[in-house]
């Protein structure tokens, strides 16, 4: 995968993002009910602290049922990388930490070989995020 960093994240998030939303699409019997408003401001302060973006909470009439911030009637408005405990959470997951229906492994096998990439450049690239904040200043 070619890119400076950012954009290789970015790439590999949408890639989990397309790795555990079919999972919810076709198995949920209650859509989006992981999703929460503390979730919401989670994604809204990593947003900012990681990729230095604000996110705009969608206006009132724009909101699903449940009035939380980033969920619109057809589902989650933030992109994946911005919402990183969301874009990896599937209930199997969090529940057993492998697929259930999964007989030769081979999707929870992608699914921890992905996030062991997304979490290594994601440290990498903090730390080097770190770094430069605190190199003295030229001016
Ligand atoms: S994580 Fe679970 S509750 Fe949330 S949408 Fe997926 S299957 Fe449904
Ligand atoms: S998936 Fe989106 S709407 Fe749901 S909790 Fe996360 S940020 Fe909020």
């Amino acid at each position: 995968m070619t890119g400076t960093a950012p954009e290789k994240l970015v790439a590999m998030y949408d890639e989990m993002g397309k790795l555990t939303e079919p999972e919810c699409r076709s198995s949920c019997n209650a859509p989006q009910s992981c999703c929460s408003e503390s979730d919401c401001n989670l994604a809204a302060m990593w947003a900012k602290r990681e990729w230095d973006t604000v996110l705009e909470p969608l206006p009132a009439d724009k909101r699903g049922p449940k009035g939380f911030p980033f969920l619109s009637p057809t589902g989650c408005v933030v992109a994946p990388h911005l919402r990183p405990g969301c874009t990896m959470h599937t209930c199997d997951m969090s529940s057993f930490g492998f697929k259930k229906v999964d007989p030769d492994g081979a999707w929870t096998d992608s699914y921890f070989e992905l996030r062991q990439k997304i979490t290594t450049l994601e440290w990498e690239w903090h730390k080097a995020k770190t770094a430069k904040a605190e190199e003295p200043s030229n001016a």
